[in-house]
């Protein structure tokens, strides 16, 4: 019996060195110890042995037994280490190998220019303003002193959703929105899109404009003039020539459009320009004491100016952009040169 045993201890270790994978490893444990296994069946033959071998005998199986399981534990702690060792070497990360780069996107141009104008305005002290889209008549027209009657108001202009409704034909319903809130001062631009029934070569349905408000009191038109030539030689350059045109629009007075020296060909004239050398960017008015009163502001302690201009033709005329229809078909080669 102790020839069986030595026998069987001898055999299991060879076998647990040859166990490769940790179910082999199991199948040998259960060959050892299972209810059928080897030395379960000689810890079954003891009972047959004499009183005085069966002491011995049980010693030196329970030595096998806690020999085997030694070694069995040892070769499973070994078998999982190399088991994860072989793991890591085939899931790390190769960081020697190229990565893998996104494309970044980019603003477009239109997006571009309203920050610039907007950061270049809240550096004098205007802060942001904004506005419904769809708009109620009394914003867009009658607050602004544009009566029922007057040509703006035209359903070949306008885009009416019902009577009293439109989309904003242009950003200055925010001024009345903005003065309806408080009294003076007010300092704001408002960017923002606006429609109308317009489509060819120089016009779109859709298009951007900024609008500027400035009321407190004392304001004159000198504050105006100051204000909009400092931004046309911050946003366009120091050197170009700026002038102020007679003009009309319902919601100022007296209103002036603002030229700059064409910036194609200095002033020299070009087809850009129809030869005059200059280039009309924006309008502009001290605001009429008639849009004051539609707010509930008194003209007589107040004044103030507004101006406003197209946010494309800005566009066009900084980045020598010569269609404006580029700025919506999305090409992305027009785009990725911003
Ligand atoms: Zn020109």
């Amino acid at each position: 019996m102790k020839d069986k045993l030595e026998q069987l201890l001898a055999t299991a270790t060879t076998q647990i060195g040859e166990a490769g994978t940790e179910a082999q490893l199991q199948s040998v444990r259960v060959s050892v110890l299972g209810k059928k296994g080897d030395l379960t069946d000689i810890m079954k033959g003891m009972r047959d042995l004499s009183p005085e071998e069966r002491p011995q005998v049980g010693a030196l199986a329970n030595e096998v037994k806690d020999r085997f399981e030694e070694l069995f534990a040892k070769r499973l702690d070994a078998l999982r280490e190399s088991d994860i060792a072989q793991r890591l070497s085939q899931e790390k990360i190769d960081i020697t190998l190229p990565g893998s780069t996104s494309v970044a996107g980019r603003k477009h141009p239109i997006t571009l220019v309203t920050e610039e104008i907007t950061e270049l305005f809240a550096s004098m002290g205007f802060g942001v303003a904004e506005g419904p889209e769809v708009e109620q008549d009394f914003y867009n027209f009658e607050a602004l002193n544009i009566p029922k009657d007057h040509p703006a108001r035209d359903m070949q202009d306008t885009f009416y959703v019902d009577d009293e409704t439109v989309l904003r034909t242009h950003t200055s319903p925010v001024q009345i929105r903005t003065m309806l809130k408080g009294q003076p001062p007010v300092r704001i631009i408002a960017p923002g899109t606006v429609y109308r029934r317009d489509s060819d070569i120089t016009h779109s349905p859709m298009f951007h404009q900024v609008e500027g408000l400035l009321v407190d009191k004392n304001v004159t038109f000198g504050d105006l003039k100051g204000i909009l030539t400092t931004f046309v030689h911050e946003y366009f350059g120091k050197n170009i020539g700026v002038r102020f045109r007679p003009s009309f629009f319902p919601f100022t007075e007296p209103s002036a459009e603002v030229d700059m020296q064409c910036v194609i060909c200095k002033g020299k004239g070009c087809r850009v320009c129809s030869q005059t050398g200059w280039l009309e960017i924006l309008g502009s008015g001290m605001v009429d004491p008639e849009v004051f009163k539609s707010v509930d502001y008194d003209p007589t302690v107040y004044s103030g100016f507004a101006f406003g201009m197209g946010i494309e033709r800005i566009a066009m005329l900084k980045y020598g952009v010569n269609d404006l229809r580029l700025f919506f078909e999305n090409d992305v080669r027009f785009l990725r040169q911003f």
